[in-house]
């Protein structure tokens, strides 16, 4: 542990944004507690608080470096455990429109297909390792309490399992909590200003089966994603191989085209994809127990960054500050990067013995930072849809002939391919797309100077 900054820090929800904050608040507290709404499981099952972990739930390359950053081997128990090792754009059968499937290149990046809830297990385990941090389960936290005359939080008042009410102190509080409603609530009641937000209205729906892998699977790929092509077929579809040798196969579609919660349906639903990849793996599969549903209105990005004051020794965290399009698989591996960025903030904090004033505000840009890839790179093929709701910015038609451009590149050029990769995965962010010589080539490209081979 490096120099303390505080003695006890209070993490709300024990989902991923909480469990990688709390890790990264273990190095810098006498004690961490989180407190958690749910009854944790001792298994890698599903709980009633993530109601979305019936999904599919990808962790992308750069959310795993964060989580191997912050639980050092991290992979090596993901594997242990039953994850599914998958290079990226290898093992996975990627169909785009014009494009299908895009070609497969081993290009070294490695992820893992599991179920949420085993990740979140692993997680839990992981950070149990640290003595010094509590997890308190079936306790919900019912408010952030300012200290008297202070804009700063110096309490949380929550309710455990008999419906006793308790007062935790904290130097810190970090609200994972995924609604952020707590946070919204003091800042209301101190009377100052709530975080503007950016919306884009998606009005998605799930619907999610887990399937035993068939003998007679496909040996070119083990995973695969089915890519719409607005306006004309508008579905969309991912297979990813987890623990117990299964398929978590999830169909997707938007406004008056969400899939239905009954296998018939499914199967009906699967066969009016783009292409038959996924309908021909699955449908001589044995009805499965469950065909879960979830339905997903709005992308939500709350600009903290923006604001001009905030109370002291509170940070939002994960989905209670930017809320993504789930079909991007990014939540959770932004929850892993905020949670590295908090670890790397404290560090030098501790180092130069600043404790805990002003970390708001430095975290706040930190996390826009973070947002920034992910927001763009989802709202870009939102936007695609016109029924998308929100601002559209502006160049939009350029920057869908772009990608256009960059993807006819990245089909030919490994090279090109690695690094629209990387951009995707959270390793790399996307002002690597404005490199001056990737530029050009993508420029002749569209300009049909050029085909993408030179
Ligand atoms: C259908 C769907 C599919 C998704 N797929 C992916 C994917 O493929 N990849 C990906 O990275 N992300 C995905 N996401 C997003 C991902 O689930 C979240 O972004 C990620 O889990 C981080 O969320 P969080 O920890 O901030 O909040 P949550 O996961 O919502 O966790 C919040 C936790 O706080 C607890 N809690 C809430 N209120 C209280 C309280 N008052 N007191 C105590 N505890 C409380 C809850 O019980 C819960 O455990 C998906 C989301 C959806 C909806």
């Amino acid at each position: 542990m490096s120099a303390p900054i505080g003695k006890q820090a209070v993490v709300v929800g024990a989902g991923m944004a909480g469990l990688a904050a709390a890790r990264s608040l273990a190095d810098f507290f006498d004690r961490v507690i989180v407190l958690e709404n749910d009854a944790l499981p001792r298994d890698a099952v599903h709980r009633p608080g993530t109601p979305q972990s019936k999904h599919l739930h990808a962790l992308l390359a750069g959310g795993l470096q964060a989580l191997n950053h912050l639980f050092p081997g991290f992979e090596r128990s993901l594997s242990e455990d039953g994850a599914v090792p998958l290079r990226m754009g290898y093992d996975d059968r990627i169909e785009r429109p014009g494009y299908d499937p895009f070609p497969q290149r081993d290009l070294g990046i490695l992820i893992y297909g599991m179920t949420r809830p085993l990740l979140e297990f692993t997680t839990r385990k992981r950070l149990r390792e640290y003595r010094n941090v509590e997890l308190r389960e079936s306790c919900r936290a019912q408010q952030f309490i300012p200290a008297p005359g202070e804009p700063a939080v110096t309490a949380v008042r929550y309710e455990d399992s008999d419906g006793t009410s308790e007062r935790l102190a904290a130097d810190l509080v970090v609200d994972a909590s995924g609604h952020g409603s707590l946070t919204l609530a003091l800042l209301q009641s101190m009377g100052w200003p709530l975080p503007e937000e950016t919306l884009i209205g998606v009005d998605i729906g799930y619907a999610t089966v887990l399937l035993e892998i068939p003998e007679d699977a496909p040996t070119d790929w083990i995973g695969a994603r089915t890519l719409p092509d607005y306006p004309r077929n508008k579905r969309a579809a991912a297979i990813l191989p987890v623990e117990g040798n299964c398929w978590i196969v999830t169909l997707g579609g938007r406004y008056d085209e969400k899939p239905p919660g009954d296998w018939d349906g499914f199967l009906i639903f699967a066969e009016q994809l783009r292409t038959p990849t996924v309908y021909n793996e699955i449908r001589r599969a044995k009805r499965p127990a469950e065909v879960a549903r979830f339905g997903f209105k709005t992308s939500c990005w709350r600009h903290f960054e923006r604001l001009e004051k905030f109370p002291r020794a509170l940070l939002p965290f994960g989905d209670a500050i930017c809320r993504f399009n789930p079909i991007y698989g990014q939540g959770m591996s932004v929850a892993a990067l905020e949670a590295d960025v908090l670890n790397r903030l404290l560090a030098a904090r501790s180092a130069e013995g600043d404790g805990l004033v002003g970390l708001a505000a430095a975290f706040f840009p930190k996390a826009e930072r973070v947002i920034d890839t992910p927001w763009w790179t989802a709202a870009v093929p939102d936007f695609a849809d016109s029924r998308t709701e929100g601002q559209r910015p502006s160049d939009l038609e350029e920057t869908f002939k772009f990608f256009a451009a960059l993807l006819k590149l990245a089909a030919e050029d490994a090279a090109v391919h690695r690094l629209f990769l990387e951009v995707q995965n959270l390793l790399k962010p996307r002002s690597e797309y404005r490199d001056p010589e990737l530029v050009r080539r993508v420029k002749e490209v569209m300009a049909g100077t050029k085909t993408a081979s030179g």
